[in-house]
């Protein structure tokens, strides 16, 4: 069966040009229902942990300066499907590649400051869920 759960968070660009509520917004009319959030900073070993899987890549210094540059929304999000059909919503990587009227052709920037993250497995959304949210803040 489809998993239930996913994780996003609204990233710093997005908080600093406030965005928040249009993108909640827009998360909840899509049908999601918000079971965990908080407004929250990551630290340089915040970033690197939560981005580890990127180590190797050119672009992990700038993605971890970019995430721990201001506050970001975590949430963790709840839906059948929810971590594909998030990420149908949210829309590509880049913001020039993603459909019309997806959270990253709205708000996002480029393929660094691009508004939202969304997990991309169910395993990685119990993982990321567990790595902002303690069990008693999650409902
Ligand atoms: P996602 O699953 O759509 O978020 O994309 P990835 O897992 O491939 O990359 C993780 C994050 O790294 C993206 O959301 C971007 O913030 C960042 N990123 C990906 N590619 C690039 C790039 O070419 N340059 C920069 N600066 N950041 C990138």
């Amino acid at each position: 069966m489809a998993g239930t759960k996913t994780l996003t968070m609204i990233k710093p660009d997005a908080v600093r040009d406030g965005h928040i509520g249009a993108i909640l917004n827009q998360i909840n009319e899509a049908g999601f229902r918000i079971s965990a959030m908080k407004l929250t900073q990551l630290s340089q070993a915040d970033a690197e942990a939560f981005y580890a899987v990127h180590s190797e890549r050119p672009f992990y210094g700038e993605l971890v300066e970019f995430m721990t540059s201001g506050p970001i929304v975590a949430a963790i999000l709840e839906k059948e499907n929810a971590v594909e059909d998030f990420r149908k919503l949210i829309g590509a990587t880049n913001p020039a590649e993603a459909a019309e009227g997806t959270i990253r052709a709205r708000f996002a920037k480029s393929i660094g400051e691009n508004a939202v993250h969304g997990s991309d497995s169910d395993e990685n959304a119990e993982i990321e869920g567990d790595f902002h949210f303690a069990g008693r803040e999650q409902f």
